[in-house]
């Protein structure tokens, strides 16, 4: 086996028992963050099973994907999302995790082609008002996922946190998944919740997450 191999073992095996500790049935998403990481990395990760992938820089994202264009991967962009590249996201990718303003939907609904299955959409959610951080304020998530809906190249799919690096992350999971909760309950459809990383993936699940964005636990460290 070679370490990305075993470092995906190792991962899904984590993944089950969180999840069957959380006495969870449903299925958590392993999205494999491979920013910074050579497209042969992603070749042994596909060559092992994984399917999704994640990456945060479009130029760099775009070179791996022409050069992995015979695999069929699903590829999520889950970077600092600017107005000027999102032709490029929409050209190129499945999902959006990062989408925190109005006019980022309204042009990656107006790029996206009629010929490809709606952009999938996550709304990234700025829990702690980081000013540094993307992410748009809760009390602001329910008028823009409203927006999302009513865009037809785009597929409302759910929402996304990064807590405060120097933070316990658990309170924020938790905030996360109660306001999906209270969303749903008004009827937005916002089933996926993508939060939890290499160092804290395991207590993301225990507060409901089926999407866990990791990178380095399965990578290893990403070269410099
Ligand atoms: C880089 C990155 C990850 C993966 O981080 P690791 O600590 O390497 O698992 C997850 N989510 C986002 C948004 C990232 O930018």
């Amino acid at each position: 086996m070679t370490q990305i191999t075993d470092h995906l073992a190792n991962i899904r095996a984590r993944v089950a028992d969180a999840a069957a500790r959380a006495g969870r049935s449903d299925d958590v998403l392993v999205l494999a963050v491979s920013k910074m990481q050579p497209a042969e990395s992603v070749r042994e990760a596909f060559a092992a099973g994984q399917r999704h992938f994640g990456e945060s820089y479009v130029q760099e994202a775009v070179a791996k994907m022409l050069q992995l264009a015979d695999l069929p991967i699903e590829w999520h962009f889950i970077g600092t999302l600017q107005s000027n590249k999102t032709r490029a996201v929409a050209e190129h990718f499945a999902w959006v995790h990062t989408v925190d303003r109005e006019k980022l939907a309204t042009r990656l609904n107006t790029h996206r082609s009629p010929h490809a299955p709606p952009l999938n959409v996550l709304i990234e959610v700025n829990q702690a008002g980081e000013r540094q951080k993307g992410g748009v304020g809760e009390a602001d998530v329910e008028a823009l996922a409203r927006k999302v809906m009513a865009l037809p190249r785009l597929s409302l799919k759910g929402l996304m946190c990064i807590p405060p690096a120097a933070a316990e992350p658990g309170e924020f999971f938790a905030r996360l998944r109660e306001l999906q909760t209270r969303l749903a309950a008004r009827g937005l459809p916002l089933n996926m919740l993508s939060m939890g990383m290499s160092a804290d993936f395991e207590t993301a699940i225990a507060m409901g997450s089926n999407c866990v964005r990791i990178g380095t636990a399965i990578f290893g460290p990403r070269p410099a």
